[in-house]
């Protein structure tokens, strides 16, 4: 299916997980992809050349989504080498976890500024450059709505942001022809969330389907979205969680 052909995407935090299967699975329907990353530079050029390897253009850029600068470049870079910017995928995020009384500021000031500041700010950045049909699309967690373990409450709370973020944005972007959406994964077979951890067998119990995601099966979720068979959806926290909060 080529349902993005000619569309330009930004993907934050591409190099991995889910980000990675976001943006491999918007180039095969046809966009090209620029995908930040912290650290993972080795990570995020294999994502780049199996991208240009499915004959669609793709760039890395190493941006850390804390740091405002280095995202805003990021996006304008993305809208300068592609001309243009169509999707932009809100994927970076940190998990913080652990006891209340363990978590100081700096830990919180950090798990805010990757997981709402910077979509807020790199959403406020891309859609400078869209036009009609433009896409944002953020990758928020079902945590937001069931946080099943003690230690999760900095998490949820950040991610819980997005679904007002969304609302909002969607209420704003409406007129343009922005469509803004909030994807709700749970648990995701990623580096940050192994199906085979220490915590799964306790984790996948709280699924319906009795099994972690595949991050390809988020991918399909966004691809949706991005595409025009997705054009009636704004405002919308879907989640893909395998029943986690049924
Ligand atoms: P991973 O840890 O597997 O990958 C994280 C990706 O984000 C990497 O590409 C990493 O880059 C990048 N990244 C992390 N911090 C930053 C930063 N400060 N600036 C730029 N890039 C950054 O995560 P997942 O794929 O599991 O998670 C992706 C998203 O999905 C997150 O928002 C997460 O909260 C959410 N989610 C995940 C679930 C899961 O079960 N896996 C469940 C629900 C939601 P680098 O390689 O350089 O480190």
């Amino acid at each position: 299916m080529n349902r993005l052909e000619g569309k330009a995407v930004l993907v934050t935090g591409g190099s991995r997980g889910i980000g990675a299967a976001v943006a491999l699975r918007l180039a095969e329907e046809g966009a090209d992809i620029a995908l930040t990353y912290q650290h993972g530079a080795e990570r995020a050029t294999k994502v780049v050349e199996q991208i240009k390897a499915i004959g669609r253009r793709a760039l890395a850029v190493q941006a850390d989504s804390a740091v405002p600068a280095a995202l805003l470049a990021a996006v304008d870079e993305t809208a300068e080498t592609f001309g243009a910017l169509d999707i932009l995928v809100n994927n970076a995020g940190v998990f913080p976890t652990g006891p209340l009384e363990e978590i100081g500021p700096t830990e919180i000031d950090r798990t805010l500024a990757v997981n709402v500041r910077a979509p807020f700010m790199a959403s406020q950045a891309a859609v400078r450059h869209m036009g009609r049909e433009g896409r944002v699309i953020s990758i928020g967690s079902n945590v937001a709505e069931r946080a099943v373990f003690p230690g999760l409450a900095l998490y949820s709370m950040s991610k819980t942001a997005l679904i007002g973020m969304t609302k909002g944005l969607a209420r704003e972007l409406g007129p343009r022809g922005i469509t803004v959406n909030l994807v709700h994964p749970g648990p995701t077979d990623t580096d940050s969330n192994p199906a085979h951890g220490p915590n799964a067998a306790a984790i996948t119990g709280f699924t319906a389907l009795g099994r972690y995601a595949e991050a390809a099966e988020i991918a399909a979720t966004v691809a949706h979205l991005a595409s025009s068979d997705g054009q009636y959806i704004t405002g919308a926290v879907i989640a893909v969680d395998g029943g986690f909060t049924a």
